[in-house]
């Protein structure tokens, strides 16, 4: 698979529909003028990209909310972010499962098997990239409730997944 990340421009069959209203959605705002969702520059600096996030807890909701936003925004070339890449070191990841743009807060691997060579890109650095995968993967994780949840993924969004999970830890492909 080659540039699974970075998707053409000319559309493909990765380039699905989406279901998340927030595009479209009035923008509301805060008392002080903020939007209470904004899509945020993506950050390219490596040694920044290489530090470790922590635990994200519930007053990093708005960190979950402009992620969201900004893969929204980015989604022609995008299929997964990390808070890292929008300047928050915090373990959170937003990514598309199909057409469902899923965020997962403390996203933790406990389980992998199938293990295989991937070739990907990302939206913060240029280039593709050979990497180890695993083709299916058990993720622990919180939703944007806090709700605790413990899922199974397969293929592509797994292989998202672990590309996310991989930039809340600083490595990078
Ligand atoms: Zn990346």
């Amino acid at each position: 698979m080659v540039g699974i990340f970075h998707i053409p421009e000319s559309g493909s069959a990765l380039s699905f529909p989406i279901l998340y209203s927030g595009v479209t959605e009035n923008v509301k705002r805060t008392e002080t003028g903020r939007k209470l969702k904004m899509i945020r520059n993506i950050v390219h600096d490596p040694l920044f990209l290489a530090r470790k996030s922590g635990p994200a807890a519930m007053e990093d909701l708005r960190i979950a909310a402009d992620l969201k936003e900004t893969l929204a925004a980015n989604r022609e070339r995008c299929v997964g972010i990390a808070a890292n890449m929008i300047g928050e070191l915090k373990n959170i990841i937003a990514v598309f499962n199909g057409p469902i743009l899923m965020v997962m807060i403390n996203p933790r691997i406990t389980g992998k098997s199938g293990e295989y060579t991937a070739e990907e890109g990302c939206l913060s650095l240029s280039g593709i990239r050979q990497t180890k995968r695993w083709k299916e993967i058990t993720v622990s994780y919180q939703d944007e409730f806090f709700r605790p949840h413990t899922e199974r993924f397969s293929g592509f969004t797994a292989q998202i997944i672990q590309h996310e999970c991989d930039h809340c830890k600083g490595i990078l492909i």
